[in-house]
């Protein structure tokens, strides 16, 4: 009987030597061709299920992409070993319906939005670094940021390596089922990568994320979660939801690290520990009403909801989640 080989535990760091844009596989920093050894970051099910190809995608640069064309550098042995095979567990499981989301553990669910996630963040990147382009924001010089990734990308690398986190979720994870009226795109996907927000709707249901808070927004949300399962949300309900949790993860001001413990030989599996840097002793920034409405007000841009509708009531924003009693509010159809 041949020996089973042990996997190999040893993690990559590819912001040692800046080699997020190189020609390097993604997962294991194995020089790549990236013209032919790269993943594409919306999976090919997803686009075709969605018709998504060729549909545009804006950056934030201000050029345009569109979902054939994000990719990222990726060789063929975690193509196939890690990227394809978890691609293909949420395919299966949502064949029938998105609702199958549902029963993926949340391990599996947290390495598929981080693989997106975090593709859209070097394809920005990439962008960024082309000659011509001056961004208005450039990602490159802000520091925060690449730490953030770098603590992130550490557990996102549970796709290639055995991994176990010890006691913790690293990001919070929100599903929530929404009552789509006919003119609502079956697709959606929007992220914010200073706050580590990402959120996707299949169909009818929307998975909303902050993808580095040791799930701590979902602590502190769970109330407001618990309430909106009650029903399906109609699609203004997702908006506010989505505000909360943007501004929510804007108010985080201790980042989570992460630290591998040492392996011993014959060991299957890295144990991950988590330490939290919160030396002000705050978790959170203080609340500020005008903030979140501002928040609100971009989110609620498509049904026209201005600042001034929202913050009618200057010291209770306006909520289509709750009614004045606190109570969860079933909204038919907006405008009521
Ligand atoms: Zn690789």
């Amino acid at each position: 009987m041949a020996a089973v080989p042990t996997p190999d535990l040893t993690l990559y760091d590819p912001f040692v030597r800046m080699q997020l844009v190189a020609p390097n596989c993604f997962l294991c920093g194995t020089p790549v061709d990236p013209a032919t050894d790269k993943v594409p970051v919306f999976a090919p099910w997803l686009r075709e299920r969605y018709q998504l190809g060729g549909k545009p995608i804006q950056m934030l640069d201000q050029s345009t992409s569109n979902f054939d064309e994000l990719s990222i550098p990726c060789c063929a042995k975690c193509q196939h070993e890690h990227v394809n095979a978890l691609e293909a567990r949420v395919e299966q499981a949502t064949t029938e319906s998105p609702q199958g989301l549902r029963t993926l553990d949340e391990q599996t669910l947290f390495l598929w939005l981080g693989k997106m996630f975090y593709g859209i963040f070097v394809n920005e990147l990439a962008r960024e670094l082309e000659p011509l382009i001056k961004p208005r924001y450039p990602l490159a010089e802000n520091r925060t940021l690449f730490s953030r990734f770098r603590c992130f990308f550490q557990v996102l690398q549970a796709l290639r390596v055995p991994m176990q986190y010890d006691d913790f979720m690293p990001g919070s994870v929100f599903l929530l089922d929404v009552d789509l009226g006919p003119d609502d795109a079956p697709f959606a996907y929007d992220d914010d990568l200073a706050t580590m927000v990402f959120s996707i709707r299949l169909g009818n249901v929307a998975v909303v994320s902050c993808l580095l808070d040791n799930a701590m927004l979902r602590d502190v949300m769970e109330r407001v979660y618990a309430d909106a399962q009650t029903r399906p949300l109609h699609p203004v309900q997702l908006a506010e939801f989505k505000a909360r949790v943007y501004y929510g993860a804007y108010l985080i001001s201790a980042i989570p690290e992460y630290f591998p413990r040492p392996v011993k030989p014959g060991d299957e599996v890295l144990v991950m520990d988590t330490f939290l840097d919160d030396v002000t002793g705050a978790v959170f920034n203080p609340w500020d009403t005008m903030a979140y409405a501002q928040t609100l007000e971009e989110l609620w841009l498509p049904w026209q909801i201005g600042l001034r509708d929202i913050l009618r009531d200057p010291h209770q924003p306006l909520s289509y989640l709750y009614d004045a009693e606190g109570n969860p509010r079933v909204l038919a159809q907006f405008p009521e």
